[in-house]
């Protein structure tokens, strides 16, 4: 057969950190004792009350298909959510419901691009977004943060990235991988060249409820009607309820894209599941107590690990602010040799710990940054000393 396949499809990366967390889970179902530090998501079981609510749905026959852009319902407690939390106006028809947070991600580029339009990426970003960008005919435009300016963009960076190709920044914070959270101040420099540039801003704060110590989450959209305009703020309640796979993200925006987003998403997928709905209602208006309370474990588990990581030799990162990702520096490591052989790269490195330490991490080359790795804190405290107990002795036997 001489067919040929899609080229865009085929220039997709797959995605690394799922690839990684499954050679994990395979070691371990094979019996051996591995430490996986991949997980991107909470490791708490979704909150009972939010369960029942999914229980009440299928018994009351709440199983068929809701408007395209999610039930009125819902859509109505996210505009409440979006004024108590983010303090940001929206009216249900700026709401759209969607499977995941992925897939609202999705919507929003094909709704705003064409092809050849920019969308600028701050560096490092979560893998997603270039292959979501290129999926949707924009083109990446990969803005670095180094670990001096803590992983964060500044405006000055943002201005001259700007051409008259700049359609777009994703902005996420807190950030996965960094963990790091934008002030307010920062916010508002990165918000005057938006509206100065005239971009969109993609907001993406998935990782909202989960911000430690004084830090603050501040939605860009919020800080005035100027960048409330370019603004499509994009969460979800995967992370913040622990409920990844119930498959629920939204959005906040104009009119005119939450039109076209619903609309491209009736074909695409029709409504997000009803029952998932009916779940992310109760996640939304019910007691949040569940929310606060794997907050603080894992603010726990961050303040751990901060100071293990800080005693280690060859290694270092930044405390993370917020999410459940440590970003950890590893290129002093990467000078140095193990059993006599140079380590040579990040994937090198952590396929050392993996097969030699039973230790599983994220290799960031494919969060655009090649000395890096990423280890979650989404696992227990005592897997947590395990693995880093492992990681230190590795760390003591190179050369
Ligand atoms: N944004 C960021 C920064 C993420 O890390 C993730 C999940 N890894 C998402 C969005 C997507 O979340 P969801 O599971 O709701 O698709």
């Amino acid at each position: 057969m001489a067919l040929t396949l899609s080229k865009k499809a085929m220039a997709v990366k797959p995605s690394s950190t799922l690839a990684i967390t499954a050679k994990a889970k395979e070691m371990k179902a094979n019996g051996i004792d591995v430490v996986g530090f991949g997980a991107g998501e909470p490791d708490f079981n979704t909150p009972e009350n939010i369960c029942n609510a999914a229980i009440n749905a299928l018994n009351e026959g709440y199983t068929k298909y809701t408007p395209a852009a999610g039930s009125l319902e819902l859509r109505k407690a996210i505009c409440d959510k979006f004024k108590k939390f983010n303090n940001l106006n929206y009216e249900a028809d700026q709401i759209v419901v969607s499977n995941g947070g992925k897939h609202s991600l999705t919507n929003i580029f094909t709704a705003i691009l064409n092809p050849g339009d920019e969308v600028i990426i701050p560096t490092p970003y979560w893998l997603s977004y270039p292959e979501i960008v290129k999926l949707a005919d924009g083109v990446p435009v990969f803005v670095r943060a180094d670990k001096s300016q803590n992983y964060k963009i500044t405006a000055k960076q943002l201005e001259e990235a700007c051409t008259d190709k700049t359609k777009a920044l994703i902005l996420n914070s807190p950030n996965n991988p960094s963990g790091m959270v934008y002030s307010k101040e920062e916010l508002e420099a990165i918000a005057e060249v938006a509206v100065k540039k005239d971009f969109y801003v993609v907001s993406d704060e998935m990782y909202e409820h989960l911000v430690y110590g004084d830090e603050k989450h501040i939605s860009i959209g919020s800080l005035n009607d100027e960048i409330y305009k370019r603004t499509i703020t994009c969460s979800g309640v995967s992370k913040g309820y622990s409920m990844t796979g119930w498959r629920i993200g939204y959005t906040g925006s104009s009119k005119e894209i939450a039109k076209l987003m619903s609309s491209v998403q009736s074909h695409q997928t029709s409504n997000p599941n009803s029952i998932a709905q009916k779940a992310a209602y109760e996640a939304l208006v019910g007691p949040q107590d569940s929310v606060y309370a794997m907050k603080s474990e894992f603010e726990k588990r961050r303040n751990y690990m901060t100071e293990r990581i800080a005693a280690m030799k060859h290694i270092s990162a930044v405390s993370p602010q917020g999410a459940f990702y440590m970003f950890v520096d590893i290129s002093l490591a990467l000078s140095k040799t193990y059993k006599g052989q140079k380590i040579e790269n990040v994937n090198n490195f952590s396929k050392i710990l993996l097969e030699d330490y039973k230790v599983a991490v994220i290799a960031c080359d494919d969060f655009g940054f090649d000395d890096h790795i990423r280890l979650s804190y989404a696992i227990s405290l005592e897997q947590i000393k395990k693995g880093l107990d492992r990681i230190e002795e590795f760390l003591e036997n190179l050369q």
